[in-house]
């Protein structure tokens, strides 16, 4: 079995291949086409079995499908403005650490490498002013650990309103840290509105009452998959 068969577009094989994938991994291999199917989904997997590109890889395909949002073009037409644009993602990925989140990147400019997608990164305990610049650059897909993008939404920078994708990664150890009120607060529906076009994707290595409760509040008829 390989990538190829999972048709998830030129851009991506060809990424795929030079990141030196071939075979998918047994949650990648269940997760994607689900993830493609447009369901929700609830994986219990842990880290190493390549759950980040179990959901990066078939986000990025239908960000791909998508092509670049309207705004794009009329942002590039406005050079001038363009550092105070506030920024717009269409796919948020929440982690909970500066670790994590850094992986996640990185595995996704990979993935996004000759594409429209442009990923950014923005965690606590680093200087904020350089994050901002970065975002202001343009965003599509954006990875954050919850206090630093909760930051960023306060301060006019970054609007979750338009997230078609949203995963949250190691919500286990999310909920651990003491992030849920942050989480809550992304998702609440002043920020982001309740719509039928989202898909939520959470990933854990437990499944405790807890995150059985996040699940509830945020999957909408999910898929459980545990690997
Ligand atoms: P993760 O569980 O997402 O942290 O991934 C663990 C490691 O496995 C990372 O270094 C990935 O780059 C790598 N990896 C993920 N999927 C594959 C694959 N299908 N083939 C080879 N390596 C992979």
């Amino acid at each position: 079995e390989k990538f190829t068969d999972i048709h998830l577009g030129e851009i991506i094989d060809t990424n795929i291949e030079l990141c030196k994938y071939t075979c998918p991994t047994p949650v990648q291999k269940y997760a994607i086409p689900v993830i493609i199917g447009k369901r929700d989904l609830m994986a219990c997997a842990q880290t190493g079995s390549g759950k980040t590109a179990a959901f990066l890889l078939p986000v990025l395909s239908r960000l791909y499908q998508m092509g670049p949002p309207k705004d794009d073009l009329e942002q590039q037409a406005a050079q001038g403005r363009f550092n105070q644009r506030k920024q717009f993602p269409l796919a948020l990925v929440l982690a909970p650490t500066r670790e994590l989140a850094t992986q996640i990147y990185d595995e996704a400019r990979k993935f996004a490498y000759r594409s429209h997608v442009r990923p950014c990164v923005v965690y606590g305990g680093a200087d904020i002013g350089a994050q901002m610049r970065d975002l202001s650059k343009g965003c599509h897909l954006l990875v954050a650990t919850p206090g630093r993008l909760v930051d960023m939404m306060e301060r006019g920078k970054v609007g979750v309103e338009r997230i078609r994708f949203l995963v949250l990664d190691e919500a286990d150890r999310m909920l651990d840290m003491g992030f849920e009120p942050q989480i809550r607060r992304i998702v609440e529906k002043d920020n982001m509105p309740v719509t039928g076009d989202r898909q939520t994707l959470m990933f854990s290595a437990t499944f405790p009452k807890e995150i059985q409760m996040l699940a509830r509040d945020f999957l909408h008829d999910y898929i459980f998959l545990a690997v």
